[in-house]
């Protein structure tokens, strides 16, 4: 049976009463009272002290040799072996008539004036302490009594030789001593529970390391919002863990994160099923609610809550600024138990610390997001969706510079629709841009991906074809020409056919040496195409080279 067991065990039989041994559960502060232990020993003046410990305490108390010289005898139990003096005169080695386990330890002390037991063992089955190490448990009393009893049920045969006698006034004494245990207990619980809050208190701190540890390691705020949800659900615990953000005066919430489901993005919720955020956007603070059947805000939603599995909640905004006009707000869900103030103060504190990493990144994305589809507006032509005149410039000049100096091949292709003017007449202009559309579409699905496309003008459409000699132009421009021959517009009878005209040309050092060079010479072409009777690729030949 492990020691504390056993003791815990005598004391409740042999004097039944077993709250005169005050528990001791800090490995720190049973070391501190080891220490004064041995003060006392040390300034002891009975000459009938006996002094009990195993070989661990001996080894590390101090003032071990002065308490030697002062005892009458010092009685080592079980394995000496640590033990710093040899064991002669007033030093005995003795094996514990119940015998100790490791991590076991004993320090007692008993004379006609003094007696104290001071019990400690360490346990492996709980790992969780701060430091990683075993858990301890350990315990003291100073009623003499159990200390005798626990000196006799230690040393079995040798207890009658060793113990020193029962002096006159132990009852009183006893009595003193009980009432001076229960103060130091009730001082040693203080100290005991300080520590332990401080022990939570640097954990709590680890804890918000850790959390802006990880969301600074993320660059999108989604990833950052969820590796925070994500985090908060693994400390506190919880089972649900999002973050929502609600626009003033909407009533809709947009739930940008939740630890459950990496894939949200942007659920949109309706408030008004979500009183406890209503509130907490109205109060600005936290707001607990431990019983969701029975709360009035959440009664009315107890039904949808219970089939959810959630019985608690806990909900508060991360950012709320007066240049504010959204709020971001953490909801965190139990199936079961309640949130203590305590973690409603270390979440306030987690949320504070990350708050403006949360909401920087979210606006910042937000932003750039907005902006990419700025620009992409800004290039694209609004009706067919290609690119605009403007961009296919900017590209051709790029693309122009990059293959003269490179000395790579580029093509350039140029298309306009066949008698376009006959369509717009007969079926109307809201036909003729359907068609348009529908002509840049079947484009985009014949052309590579590399290639650039872009509406020319009204039904006139341009592809560059980067590293394309003109051969390979002349395959892409007949396969777009045939394509559009054989397509079926569901905008016109059947027996007719929308074609068009095409004129491509390549890049030609020696005679194109300014940019539009080229472009001009595909133009030539595509009229030259015209000139041939409509329908057709012309392929514009550099001069000395024509048929
Ligand atoms: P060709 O075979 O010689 O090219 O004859 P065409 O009729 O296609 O040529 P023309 O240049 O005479 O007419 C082009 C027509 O394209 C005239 C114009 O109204 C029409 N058009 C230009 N832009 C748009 C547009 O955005 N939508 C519609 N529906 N029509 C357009
Ligand atoms: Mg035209
Ligand atoms: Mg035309």
């Amino acid at each position: 049976m492990p020691l504390l067991q056993r003791v815990e065990h005598l004391f409740k039989t042999v004097i039944g009463k077993q709250e005169l041994y005050v528990p001791v559960r800090s490995r720190s502060l049973y070391a501190i009272l080891r220490q004064e232990a041995g003060y006392i020993a040390v300034e002891h003046e009975d000459s009938d002290l006996l002094v009990l410990m195993d070989g661990e305490t001996a080894g590390e108390l101090a003032k071990v040799a002065e308490i030697s010289k002062r005892a009458h005898t010092v009685v080592l139990l079980d394995d000496a072996g640590v033990f710093p003096w040899s064991t002669a005169g007033n030093v005995v080695k003795h094996t514990c008539a119940t015998p100790l386990q490791s991590g076991d330890r004993i320090l007692l002390l008993l004379s006609t004036t003094i007696s104290l037991a001071l019990l400690g063992q360490s346990t492996d089955d709980v790992k969780d302490d701060l430091d990683g190490d075993s858990l301890f448990l350990g315990g003291w009393t100073v009623r003499r009594q159990m200390v005798r009893h626990l000196a006799q049920s230690l040393l079995g045969d040798q207890a009658a030789a060793l113990l020193p006698e029962i002096p006159a006034n132990a009852d009183f004494e006893d009595r003193i001593s009980s009432a001076m245990m229960r103060l130091s207990a009730s001082h040693a619980g203080a100290l005991e529970s300080r520590e332990q809050n401080v022990a939570r208190e640097k954990n709590n701190l680890l804890s918000i390391l850790d959390v802006l540890k990880a969301i600074s390691s993320k660059r999108h705020a989604h990833d950052i919002l969820f590796v925070f949800v994500e985090q908060i659900a693994r400390i506190i615990p919880v089972d649900r863990c999002s973050i929502v953000r609600v626009w003033e005066n909407d009533d809709e919430g947009h739930v940008l994160v939740s630890h459950e489901n990496e894939q949200i993005l942007d659920c949109i919720i309706k408030l008004e099923k979500y009183p406890e955020l209503t509130t907490v956007i109205d109060t600005g603070e936290p707001l607990t609610i431990n019983d969701v059947a029975t709360h009035p805000l959440t009664m009315k939603f107890r039904k949808e809550l219970k089939k959810a599995g959630i019985v608690s909640l806990l909900v508060l905004p991360i950012v709320r600024g007066d240049a504010q006009v959204s709020t971001l707000i953490l909801r965190a869900a139990r199936r079961q138990g309640a949130f203590t103030v305590r973690e409603v103060s270390f979440l306030r504190v987690v949320t504070e610390a990350a708050a403006h990493a949360l909401e920087r990144a979210h606006l910042f994305e937000s932003i750039q997001i907005a902006n990419e589809r700025l620009e992409q507006l800004a290039i694209t032509d609004s009706l067919t969706g290609l690119y605009n005149r403007r961009y296919f410039h900017e590209r051709y000049e790029h693309e122009f510079a990059r293959a003269t100096r490179y000395n790579l091949p580029f093509s350039c292709v140029i298309l306009d629709i066949d008698d376009f003017k006959l369509i717009n007449d007969t079926y109307g202009h809201l036909v003729g841009d359907v068609v348009l559309k529908e002509i840049a579409a079947l484009m985009i699905s014949c052309t590579r991906r590399v290639d650039i496309l872009a509406r020319y003008g009204g039904e006139e459409f341009v592809i560059l074809l980067p590293q394309t000699n003109k051969e390979g132009a002349a395959i892409e421009a007949e396969r777009v020409r045939s394509v559009m021959e054989s397509h079926d517009f569901p905008q016109v009878p059947k027996d007719q056919r929308i074609t068009v005209s095409v004129g491509v040309a390549a890049l030609d050092c020696n005679s194109m040496k300014e940019s539009d060079d080229l472009l001009r010479a595909a133009d030539i072409a595509l009229y030259e195409a015209k000139n041939r009777g409509k329908n057709c690729v012309v392929i514009h030949e550099p001069p000395g080279k024509e048929d």
